[in-house]
This record gives structure tokens, sequence and C-alpha cells, in this order.
């Protein structure tokens, strides 16, 4: 339990005490005026925390212990795979000879990076039916972009102007933002009523001005958009291109090639399905892999291997250049090739297949104490509402809100928008059954919780540090600073 009154390290300080005593100088103190010119000297650091190492180790190990992550409970979060990462790829890409490389070291003393680069390319094409792939955009959304300007610089290569871009209600947020970004038109496409997305739906806004609609597959819902196929002939016969945002591969690795169903190109986010710590801001990896028709157009610099010799090709008059320094983000590739190595084809498969499982039971053991907007098998996340709960006054942040009390990191909530009060849960492959049983329970004694004492959902969380915080406020004016007083 973590102790409420953790103080500022500054709060903490006192006169005069110190952690460490460096010896005195033996060159005498007084630095020469040429040197550093007196003006730039501090005589005094205002308000630096006077402390002892104790303290500053007591001060670290208790905020740690306010820290809530994937290696101390159940996360849930939807759209987000947090799974737990085998710490083998964590020694695995602190190994000196990967991890002191140099980025500007000549390629013919780092051929084994990029063999490693070169391979893990090669894992994702076969993953993704695509036939080339480049690692160098450093997130999924750098991904979609990457995605984006390649669609652009391909229709003016082809001396076509398009202006638009195609986006369902059940893509992903960024899918917007990032269509937005890299220049076009962002045209909004209700999905069915069934949660996906419906061919004739597409047929009806796609046209000669469409470049590209971007589907995330699985959708928001966690449903998988069983008509791709037939979505990919119609965006096809109109000349646009078929974006798939595969940021959600936990649920279909070794199922389903996303290329053999038409996708011109798709984006993964290996910090979320192919280990990393998924979370704080990064670093991550999101490969963009596209058909054989756009690889002009990719990133520069490429990799290329000649007679077994490995290196980047950096001229390519068609490419839409380079977007991340040097290669992206390496110590996230190791980590992935790591993972696919020991996994396995075979074992890829059993994730997903075991991602796809645990969120069905979830599913199906909670339908009756909460409402399912879509009653059909979903993917690795399924999607509640607070439809129930909300006659009692009890709201999905109440519910969520209450989860922490339980132990558990909430689910995402109130995304996809398409569903009212949604949350969106996604177990991952890494749960055992015990945990996902008491993820249940929890969610069970909630509902009751909810009609029979529902102030208990209001005041939750009752046992963390803060409780409810004006989140707007917390966002916009954040407390960032300590000032000393006076
Ligand atoms: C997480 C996610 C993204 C964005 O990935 P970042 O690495 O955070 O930029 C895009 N699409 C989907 C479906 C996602 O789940």
């Amino acid at each position: 339990m973590v102790n409420k009154e953790e103080k500022l390290i500054f709060e903490r300080s006192k006169k005069g005490r110190t952690g460490v005593e460096p010896p005195c100088s033996d060159v005498g103190d007084a630095i020469p005026e040429e040197i550093i010119p007196k003006g730039f000297l501090r005589s005094d650091i205002v308000g630096f925390p006077e402390v002892s190492e104790l303290d500053v180790v007591r001060h670290f190990t208790t905020l740690s212990e306010a820290n809530f992550g994937v290696d101390s409970g159940f996360y849930p979060l939807g759209s987000c795979t947090m799974k737990y990462n085998p710490r083998i790829n964590e020694d695995l890409a602190r190994l000196s000879g990967f991890a002191a490389l140099h980025p500007y070291v000549p390629e013919e003393f780092a051929q084994g990076a990029l063999e490693l680069i070169y391979d893990l390319e090669a894992y994702l094409k076969e993953i993704t039916g695509m036939a080339a792939v480049t690692l160098q955009p450093a997130a999924g959304a750098q991904g979609e972009l990457a995605g984006m300007l390649i669609a652009s610089a391909y229709f003016r290569d082809k001396g076509e102007h398009r202006s638009k871009v195609i986006i369902p209600d059940t893509a992903h947020g960024t899918n917007p933002a990032t269509a937005n970004l890299a220049g076009f038109k962002v045209v909004n496409l209700k999905s069915g009523k069934k949660g996906i997305l419906e061919a004739r739906d597409v047929a009806k806004v796609v046209d000669t001005d469409t470049a590209a609609i971007m589907i995330t597959n699985p959708n928001t819902l966690g449903l998988f958009e069983k008509n791709i196929r037939e979505i990919a002939e119609v965006v096809h016969s109109k000349g646009a291109l078929l974006f798939c945002d595969g940021a959600n591969m936990n649920a279909l690795m070794g199922i389903m090639k996303l290329g053999d169903m038409g996708v011109d190109m798709v984006q993964l986010n290996l910090h979320k399905t192919f280990s990393t710590p998924h979370g704080g801001g990064g670093p991550g990896a999101g490969p963009l892999g596209v058909k054989e028709n756009l690889i002009p157009y990719l990133p520069a610099p490429r990799i290329k291997k000649n007679n077994e010799v490995y290196s980047f090709e950096e001229k390519n008059t068609k490419s839409i250049g380079r977007l991340k320094a040097f290669y992206g983000n390496f110590s996230i590739m190791l980590r992935a090739y790591a993972y696919i190595q020991a996994m396995g084809g075979f074992g890829l498969r059993k994730v997903s297949e075991s991602a796809i499982l645990s969120a069905n039971y979830i599913k199906e053991r909670l339908k009756e104490t909460y409402h399912l907007p879509f009653n059909v098998r979903c993917m690795h996340e399924c999607v509640l509402t607070d439809k129930f709960q909300k006659k009692y006054g009890a709201t999905t942040l109440d519910i969520a809100k209450r989860l922490i009390d339980y132990g558990f990191h909430p689910p995402t909530i109130y995304f996809p928008l398409v569903v009212d009060g949604a949350m969106m849960i996604e177990p991952t492959e890494t749960e055992s059954l015990e945990v996902i049983d008491s993820f249940i329970s929890a969610m069970e004694k909630i509902a009751r919780e909810a009609s029979e004492a529902a102030e208990l959902l209001k005041n939750a969380p009752s046992t963390t540090k803060t409780s409810r915080v004006d989140e707007t406020l917390a966002a916009r004016v954040p407390k960032l600073r300590w000032r000393p007083k006076g």
C-alpha cells in the first residue's frame, strides 16, 4: 500500500544534510576568471534538496511502488496489448555488441546488426503477407504517416491528384490525425449494424478522388473486418489504396495474412505485439509493410543484401525520404527479433489464439452482468458498456476507478466513440485463467456495488495516493515544478 504522505524530495531537505562527501579539491578551489568568468558562477543552488543517501533511496522506492505496470498486475487496456515482456529480450537488447554499437560505425563493422534488421523485415513480410517492410518508423502513428505519405507520392507519380482518405468510425484515433497531417481531407464512414464495415457502404463513398481507405483490423470494437476482401475490390476498382492499421496484430498472427486479403499497406506496432515495454511514451517501432507497386516510395535508406554483405541503400529518387535518424529504434527491433525467434511460427499462432480465447471468455462470463453492444465472437478484446449500471447512477468512469481498488488497471474507457460508455477490455495471452477469473469476479462485485452501494463507486479509488483528480485541469495546468517557499 502506498504511503499517502510521501513528500516531495525538496520537502525532506534539512540544511547541511548530505549523502556523499567528495574529497576536497587538491588543486585549489578558485576557478580562474579567464576559464569561467565570475558572473557565470553560482555561489549557492537555491532550493536544492539536502538529503541523505537513505532519504533518496526511500523516496524513490516509495514513488516506484506508486506505479502500476504489467509487472505489478493485470492491465487490460484495450487497443494497447499490455502483455508481459519476457526478460530475456531485455538481456539481449543490452548485449554490449548491440547496445554499444555506434550508429556511425562503418557498415562492414555492423554486419550482425544489419543482418538482424534484414531478417526481421523478412519475418514481418511473412507475418503480414507484404512484399517489403521498412522498420524505420518509430511508432504506430509514424508507420501510418509513412503509409499516407507513400499514398501521396504514388498518386503524384501517376500524375493524379487525389484529396480524400476514407476512415470508418471504428478506426483508431490516430488514423484521421495521420491522414490530415499528410494533407488529405478525411471522409468519415459509419460502420454497419454488426459493428463491421459493409462493402456496399464503402462503395457509396469511394471515388476517383479517394487516395485511400484506412481500416483498423481487427477494429476498435475488437471485431474482425470480415468483408475486407470485397472492400479491397471496391477500393481498387476506383484505383484507391487499402491501408490497414495492424496495431492489433496480436489477434491475427499465424492465422491470416492481411496481404492475402488485398491490403496494400499495413503498419504494425512492435511495441504492442512483439515484446517491448509498452507505455511511458516510447521508444517504439511502427514498421510499415507494402505491396510490390509501392516499394519505390518506401522511406530511405533501405537495407540491401548482396553476396552475403548487408548495406544501406540511400539513393532512390521516388522515396518519401528519411523518417527517423539512422534506421529507427534498433533496440526495439532486437527485442522483436528475439521474440519471434523464440516463439516460432506455431508459437505466434498460439499467442493469437490464446489472446482471442481470453477475450471471448471474459465477454461470455460478463455479458449478463454488463451490457454487450455486439453479441458476436470477438477477437483479442471485447467491448462492454455501463448501460445496466447507469440506472443506479454508476458510470463507466466509476466502474473503472473502482477496479483500481481491487488491484486492476482499468480497461480503455469511452473508446471506441461509437459505443456509449464503452469499456474495452484486452486481456492478452499472457494472463493465467486465475488472474482473468479474479478480474471477472471484481467486475461482478462492482456491478453488485453499483446497485446496492453506488457511493463506493463514486468515491473510488480509495486505496491510492490520490483519488479522483480533475482530469481536464490535470492535463491543462499540470503542476510540474516545485518552487522553494519565499
Ligand atoms: C496503439 C495504436 C496506434 C498508435 O500507435 P503508437 O505507437 O502509439 O503511435 C494506432 N492504431 C491502433 C489500432 C493502435 O492500437
